[in-house]
């Protein structure tokens, strides 16, 4: 009997999950739901406009889902439009796939401050996600201040800098590309509680930031150790040098009439969002690093800054009726197993850790997974032992019933052709944000549902 797997979510995880499964020649139908019509997660809504190379990953996402065995549902959000429980009901096993969508907060005095965002909502408003297409942070300031070490503050700080002549040739849509060029900003300051060593940056990314057209880097030689001190494996220890060695080139860098100043700050713990109603400043504590720790010393100073983007990590959405983990802001489980029939992979399983290739290994274990608990003679023979629940058929149906307007695959290549035929010159697209105007294309209606 062939088995039925529902994958929730067509991010990477999603994509790499059902690349597993029909590796193992397994006998099965797999359905890929996705919230948005639009699939491929982060790739097209987090990693950088300008990052267009990366993007281009979703070409192997496409084979998987042009699959004969595969089914792509776009436009159905699961706990809207149809619940976990239904899901389960219809399928043999439901992976949740689901990311990381949510900003860890900011949770100091002033947090709420307009003015201070989560990396999450600012990204998804730069890279066109509908969800925050309404956003319009004020950028009516001369200093931003980034909170976080990690690749997507060097992103946003690098998008919030960079020319239009460098941004020409991305897919940054118009209206992110006039606030952001159109704004007064001058000095970006990128804040650390810990060291340069401690740095969660690739050496690429980090390299860029010396390569920017009108913004050099600015940096306190003091704050740059000698050496890598503390235990590291090689493979870490020789990024750290590597980052060290980077970070040391650009102190040598002339001015060179740039008109922007990107700031690498260190130890350095927000301790407060200063302010009336909205933010002008952060208050920052001084920190130094013991074996690894962040200790204050209660030494404070203030930075004047309009806007504040913390990105200090993501957690998922807890989904009704599924075990989730607080503390780490993913759905509990155990090496991928949540309860029988269920699975969780990448972000939602992990948090937001690693890159994309990171999710790989997660979704081969989810497959073999789904091989040992629903297939255990069938694997690789193509004989699943799924007891017979309707899958794809049974989706069909309530998705009918409920006249949800859904996308195909089909439907997504023309979304993206319109995207693709729209573009200014050079550009690779111009995206359709609003879902209304992705379903226009279509020929469907939003109807009552969704109006994003
Ligand atoms: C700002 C940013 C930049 C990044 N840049 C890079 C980079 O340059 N290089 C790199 O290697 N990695 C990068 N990453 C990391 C990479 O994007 C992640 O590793 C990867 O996207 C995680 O995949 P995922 O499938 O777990 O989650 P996601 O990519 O978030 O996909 C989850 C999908 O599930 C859908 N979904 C959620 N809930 C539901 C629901 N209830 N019903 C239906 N669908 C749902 C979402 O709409 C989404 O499409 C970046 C991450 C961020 C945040």
């Amino acid at each position: 009997m062939t088995l039925s797997v529902a994958v929730i979510g067509a991010g990477p995880s999603g994509f790499y999950t059902a690349e597993a499964l029909l590796k193992r020649g397994l006998d099965c139908q797999i359905d890929i739901l996705e919230g948005l019509p639009t699939p491929y997660g982060l790739i097209r809504a987090g990693v950088a406009p300008d990052h267009q190379s990366t993007k281009r990953v979703t070409r192997a996402y496409e084979r998987t889902a042009r699959h004969e065995q595969v089914a792509y549902f776009g436009n159905v959000e699961i706990g809207r439009d149809i619940s976990l429980d239904e899901l389960r009901a219809n399928y043999d096993a439901v992976v949740l796939a689901i990311g990381a969508p949510l900003d860890r907060g900011l949770d100091i005095p002033g947090g709420d401050k307009r003015g201070v965002h989560g990396a999450a909502a600012f990204v998804g408003w730069y890279n066109g996600h509908p969800d925050f297409r309404d956003l319009v942070p004020d950028l009516n300031c001369d200093a931003v201040a980034i909170i976080g070490n990690g690749n997507v503050a060097l992103d946003v700080a690098r998008v919030l800098v960079k020319t239009p002549r460098e941004m020409a040739k991305t897919d940054m849509p118009d209206y992110a590309a006039a606030a952001i060029h159109g704004a007064p900003i001058r000095d970006v300051h990128l804040l650390g509680r810990r060291g340069p060593v401690e740095a969660k940056w690739t050496n690429v990314e980090l390299r860029e930031m010396g390569e920017l057209e009108d913004c050099r880097v600015v940096l306190d030689p003091d704050q740059l150790p000698d050496r890598v001190a503390g235990k590291w494996s090689a493979r870490d220890r020789r990024l750290r040098e590597k980052n060290l060695e980077t970070l040391r080139g650009f102190l040598g860098q002339p001015p060179d009439g740039k008109h922007k100043r990107l700031h690498f700050a260190f130890y350095a713990k927000p301790v407060e969002v200063l302010g009336g109603d909205r933010v002008t400043g952060l208050r920052l504590e001084r920190t130094r690093v013991e074996d690894g720790r962040v200790v204050d010393t209660g030494e404070t100073f203030d930075l004047a800054c309009g806007l504040v983007v913390a990105a200090i990590g993501y957690r998922a959405q807890p989904i009704a009726g599924v075990p989730y983990d607080e503390c780490r802001g993913i759905v509990s489980n155990r090496q991928g197993r949540v309860a029988p029939g269920l699975y969780v992979v990448g972000w939602a399983k992990r948090g937001p850790s690693g890159v994309i290739g990171s999710n790989k290994p997660d979704a081969d274990l989810i497959a073999s997974h789904v091989a040992a608990d629903l297939a255990p003679q069938g694997e690789g023979a193509g004989e699943g032992t799924g007891d017979g629940k309707p899958g794809r058929a049974g989706l069909q149906a309530l998705l009918a019933e409920r006249h949800v307007a859904w996308v195909s695959f089909a439907d997504w290549l023309a979304i993206e052709a319109a995207e693709i035929a729209a573009a200014p010159a050079g550009a690779p697209r111009q995206k359709l944000i609003r879902i209304k105007d992705m379903l226009a294309v279509l020929g469907k209606s939003a109807g009552q549902r969704r109006t994003g």
